[in-house]
């Protein structure tokens, strides 16, 4: 059926393939490098019965998409999420392999998940779902081939039941298959935060650049999970002031400041944001357009759109999660002289550090947590510098610029290997 317009501006797909449709024009490459490009290269759909704790028994359904391997394996998070579908796991498979290419690492891009509500579920019901789910789908992944990681409502715990699902039925232990798992199972250390890490880093650049002193600055973050919260932790740590978050629940205002450690404990103990004593209540949507210096969307896709991009006040939007802003967002914001700096980029240090990882497990070699954040942060600030300038030198944004290296990057390798038969 056809998307309505509602749908078709908010639909992560859509705003992935304008991003696509816009580089490959500029880059002057013809139609079937496009078509080539918009699709998937694989796409899984597998049942995932459950047997739940009552005895009864209900079927989920999970996805595996791998979007590219042009470059290397797959590499993706895997998703549990009423919501997720089958177009969403497209979406964030394609802006994986975007966001490999441009950091240049040996990796397409991939994505899973299952549409499932983890909250609804006791821990033995998602070990048997995360089980079986990979079970279904282990012809498709390994560590040649496909390398899957956390993502919304999955965590380490849930890559270690990958891990040893798929060691299982293969007979020995493969700590390349899924990155992103737990230290004492062949994890990095730097793992967990490296995502927030990143996007902090990226964030003080970007303050920097437009001549605001990280001291003086304010911030909002929409999503206090594994991204959102350890980055407002490193922006307070950084000296930002934190006045607005918030979480699937709702949202909470301080101008004088939230502080994040005190918030995650309140977190640890309620599930959320929500009844924090030192802050006030605010309307989810009030979250996006209070008036702050930096605003990071750490939640979900399709949150800033034609219908509130004008309202956000904020002079940089840096983007935490994948596909927060629609490409007619990304319009208004321009006009408004508001910095985006896109997930490719923004967000890309969770997905180095999951290949530093994943070269650690095939090593069977550890590094020391600062030398794994050394290694990500100069990775990332390198990016960051060559999109700047690229941006500077051709008036594009930071979106188009990082989109135009990574398409190149892939297309590029498609023609040096050439087209079999
Ligand atoms: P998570 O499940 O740990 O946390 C998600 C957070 O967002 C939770 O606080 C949840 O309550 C909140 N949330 C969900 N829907 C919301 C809504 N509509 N409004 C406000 N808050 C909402 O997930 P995560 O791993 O932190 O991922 C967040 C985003 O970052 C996703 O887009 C993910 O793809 C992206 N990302 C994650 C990683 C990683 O390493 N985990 C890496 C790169 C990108």
């Amino acid at each position: 059926m056809p998307l309505t317009m509602q749908e078709q501006i908010t639909n992560p797909l859509h705003s992935a393939r304008a991003q696509l449709r816009a580089a490959v024009e500029v880059l002057g490459y013809d139609e079937g490098t496009y078509e080539s490009l918009a699709s998937s290269r694989r796409e899984l759909v597998v049942r995932v019965p459950l047997r739940h704790d009552d005895g009864h028994v209900s079927v989920f359904t999970g996805y595996r998409v791998q979007h590219n391997i042009s470059r290397g394996p797959g590499k993706g998070g895997v998703r549990f999420s009423p919501f997720v579908d089958l177009e969403e796991v497209r979406a964030l498979a394609m802006w994986m392999t975007w966001k490999c290419a441009l950091v240049d690492i040996p990796y397409g891009g991939a994505k899973g998940g299952v549409t499932i509500d983890p909250r609804a579920h006791s821990v033995g019901e998602l070990e048997r779902v995360t089980r079986r789910y990979t079970s279904e789908i282990s012809d498709f992944i390994g560590p040649h081939r496909d390398i899957p990681a956390p993502d919304i409502g999955t965590d380490e715990r849930t890559m270690a039941w990958m891990m040893d699902t798929y060691s299982v039925n293969h007979g020995y232990t493969v700590l390349g298959v899924v990155t992103g798992k737990p230290l004492a199972i062949g994890g990095s250390q730097g793992r967990a935060s490296a995502t927030s890490l990143g996007v902090a880093r990226i964030a003080i650049a970007a303050l920097t650049h437009l001549g605001l002193n990280p001291d003086k600055a304010t911030a909002a973050l929409q999503g206090f999970g594994k991204v959102g919260r350890d980055a407002a932790v490193f922006l307070h740590e950084a000296g930002l002031t934190i006045t607005g978050i918030s979480d699937q629940y709702g949202a909470i205002c301080n101008p004088a400041g939230i502080d994040p450690i005190a918030l995650g404990e309140h977190v640890d103990a309620t599930g959320t944001v929500v009844g924090y004593s030192h802050a006030d209540p605010i309307g989810a949507e009030e979250l996006l357009e209070l008036p702050v210096d930096l605003l990071v969307p750490a939640a979900v896709e399709s949150v800033i759109t034609r219908d509130n991009a004008g309202r956000i006040r904020a002079r940089i939007v840096v983007e935490g999660a994948n596909g927060p802003t629609t490409p007619e967002a990304d319009d208004i914001l321009r006009e408004a002289d508001v910095l985006v700096v896109p997930d490719v980029l923004a967000n890309a240090g969770g997905v180095v550090v999951s290949y530093l990882e994943w070269v650690q497990a095939n090593q069977a070699m550890w590094w020391s947590r600062a030398e794994v954040e050394q290694r990500m942060t100069e990775r990332l600030l390198a990016t960051w510098q060559t999109v700047v300038h690229e941006a500077h030198t051709t008036g594009r944004t930071l979106r188009e610029v990082a989109t135009l290296i990574a398409v190149s990057r892939v297309v590029d390798a498609h023609r040096i290997r050439g087209l079999y038969p």
